[in-house]
């Protein structure tokens, strides 16, 4: 199957869960994970109607998107950083990226925020959140999440938007469900205190159907648009 082909079924695939949901498909947005991918595929992907590209990591991307960004002078694409971000590469994620999903520290969110700072940009962040005990490297525990929140907000230059979680591995997708449940579930609660938190990033190629039943304003697929990694 063409790249397409593929981005066009992963649509179709977003409506029907969405619809099955009694939700507005609009509210939901496709992050095409373009790691590993090269150029040649991710233009043909933007062709296809993908508008969010999600990269996993800072040096990869620096490499790739200049030459995309060139093609589409506009802004109509918006590139998405999903992976572990080191302290060290903030100030390049934050040249990069319209959204960053991986916030899991304060001294993270700190070393952003001035970043941020110095380039005169607010940056739309998520807070990723560890679900999954021990089994999870990255992400904020939950229990030490509003502290988190609570500097975050304190922060002129970021701009919380949600959260963001990756359930531990499943064979079967309905092992994801209690997780994308339980993010759903802390973001309401935090929107109820006042807090911005309406996006979740939550689904991947393997499981998106079941995040977006349980929330999902963004699912992150790779694998689905752009055939398996070597
Ligand atoms: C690679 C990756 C994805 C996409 O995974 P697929 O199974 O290929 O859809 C989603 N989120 C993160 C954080 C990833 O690293």
């Amino acid at each position: 199957m063409g790249i397409a082909d593929a981005v066009r079924k992963v649509r179709d695939r977003i409506t029907a869960s969405a619809v099955k949901a009694g939700r507005d498909p609009a509210e939901i947005r496709l992050v095409a994970v373009s790691k590993t991918v090269g150029p040649g595929r991710i233009i043909e992907a933007v062709k296809a109607g993908v508008t969010v590209l999600g990269e996993n990591r800072v040096q990869e991307a620096r490499e790739k998107i200049p030459e995309i960004a060139s093609l589409f002078a506009g802004g109509s694409v918006e590139w998405h950083l999903i992976g572990h971000l080191q302290r060290n590469k903030a100030r390049t994620a934050v040249m990069l990226f319209d959204l960053i999903h991986s916030v899991d520290s304060v001294a993270l969110s700190a070393e952003l925020d001035k970043q941020a700072g110095k380039t005169g940009k607010v940056q739309d962040i998520l807070v990723q959140v560890k679900l999954s005990g021990e089994a999870a490297k990255h992400g904020i525990p939950e229990n030490d999440l509003t502290g988190l929140l609570d500097a975050v907000m304190q922060m002129n230059n970021l701009r919380l938007r949600g959260l963001m979680t990756m359930p531990p591995f499943s064979a079967d997708p309905e092992g994801a469900r209690p997780y994308f449940r339980k993010l759903r579930e802390i973001a309401e609660a935090l929107v109820q205190k006042g807090f911005p938190a309406n996006e979740l990033s939550m689904g991947m190629s393997n499981d998106f159907e079941i995040a977006i039943e349980e929330g999902a304003t963004l699912v992150r697929v790779g694998t689905a648009i752009f055939g398996e990694r070597d």
